[in-house]
């Protein structure tokens, strides 16, 4: 019990994270890389990224989840391990942005925004979000 909650205080010092592609145009990809950068070094209040979920304590959500990702997506939510929270980046993620299907139509190709697959729990708006937003949205995680 003890070890947990040292464990548990470790993980909010000092959380993980993990980015996930679903689909998109990258943007939203390219702007993640820039919060480890000197101009705003984010590993310096222990923030760090991981390049496997299983080290994983915050899932970071890119993109509208494409039909053929939705397999892939999900082995990789089931292998951060417990607890985790899932920040969705930008308005492709959160709500399908511009490959949002239109009420009534279809698309074989996209399963729809993230929280259509798995839960969400921190949604991060922008086109893409600047990395002032994205910090935001991981302290708020943590
Ligand atoms: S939210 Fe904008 S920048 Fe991000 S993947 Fe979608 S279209 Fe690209």
């Amino acid at each position: 019990m003890a070890l947990r909650k040292l464990r548990n205080k470790m993980r909010k010092l000092s959380p993980w994270v993990y980015v996930l592609h679903t689909g998109g145009c990258n943007g939203c990809d390219i702007e993640i890389p820039c919060i480890f950068t000197p101009r705003y070094c984010v590993e310096r209040f222990g923030i760090k990224l991981v390049s496997s979920p299983r080290f994983a304590d915050v899932l970071l959500i890119t993109g509208p989840v494409c039909t053929q990702a939705v397999p892939f997506a999900l082995r990789v939510y089931n292998q951060v391990p417990d607890p985790k929270v899932v920040v969705s980046i930008g308005s492709c993620a959160s709500t399908g942005g511009v490959y949002k299907v239109e009420e009534g139509a279809s698309n074989y190709a996209v399963a729809g925004p993230s929280p259509n697959i798995f839960p969400v729990d921190v949604f991060v708006p922008g086109c893409p979000p600047k990395p002032e937003a994205i910090i935001q949205g991981i302290l708020l995680a943590i």
